[in-house]
């Protein structure tokens, strides 16, 4: 996935309470994306989102892991800009090029929900503003909280339809299995990382398994999650490695190969 970073965003956040979803009040056209994710690195700018989906393409704008400014109290909350006018009739929303960005707009939401543990529920507007955990629109968390008037996604936005599509079970890559050789568990070909999509898997529970054993504080749940990322980063500090707090192929090897003097 792209990555165009915002000018505009705050500092870290370690859990999600909601996904917000919103409309761009630009066109729903491939391309639609890369012009709001310009427009977001710009100085002009007052505001953010973790991503920009149009019928053809995401791309992400802040980490998740990073506040977005897009539907305050942002803290703790991912936004999902839709590429959509905001205006027209409500049918709009079943044509082709919106039917694309909503499927595409699902899997993403989905995603985002399994790497952060957000139940696929959608909130009302007093669910918000109980801090219920779920998926919701900036028009919810606007009635809220009172801190902007925007009403986005629209009265028009099919949630019915676009929460079947997070629920569905459309395929998802299956995470790599790990092969063991002599004994030593090999690099599975891909970096285990909060903000990647497939979070889960038989790499992520035989990693968390070593580092348990090495006496880390660790859950062996194979869930990536920013539990692990703490602790990877501080296996990662301890060995010398860059603290990205993703285990790339040098932080797999290094954990099977070399244990440092203190690890904590
Ligand atoms: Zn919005």
């Amino acid at each position: 996935m792209k990555f165009v970073q915002a000018a505009k965003h705050g500092g870290a956040q370690n859990r999600v309470t909601r996904i917000v979803i919103h409309g761009t009040v630009s066109p729903c056209v491939d391309g639609g994306a890369r012009n709001v994710a310009r427009y977001f690195r710009s100085d002009r700018a007052g505001g953010s989102a973790h991503y920009i989906v149009d019928p053809g393409e995401t791309i992400a704008c802040v980490r998740e892991g990073t506040v977005a400014y897009h539907a305050p109290p942002n803290t703790d909350s991912i936004g999902v800009e839709l590429c959509d006018p905001q205006k027209g009739p409500a049918s709009r929303w079943r044509d082709d090029n919106h039917v694309a960005m909503l499927k595409r707009a699902a899997v993403l939401v989905r995603q985002i929900a399994a790497r952060w543990d957000v139940p696929l529920r959608r909130l009302s507007a007093a669910e918000v503003k109980g801090g219920k955990r779920g998926i919701c629109g900036h028009v919810d968390v606007s009635r809220a909280f009172g801190q902007t008037d925007h009403t986005d996604p629209g009265t028009a936005f099919p949630w019915d339809d676009f929460m079947d599509l997070v629920r569905g079970d459309e395929e998802e890559p299956a995470p790599p299995k790990v092969v063991v050789r002599d004994g030593v568990p090999q690099w599975p070909g891909r970096t285990l990382a909060v903000a990647d999509p497939m979070q889960r898997g038989d790499d992520v529970k035989t990693w968390q398994a070593k580092m348990s054993k090495r006496g880390w504080d660790i859950d062996v749940d194979g869930w990536y999650g920013p539990d692990s990322r703490t602790v990877c980063r501080g296996y990662q500090r301890a060995t010398g490695l860059p603290d990205t707090g993703e285990v790339d192929r040098a932080t797999w090897e290094m954990t099977w190969s070399w244990r440092p003097p203190a690890a904590t």
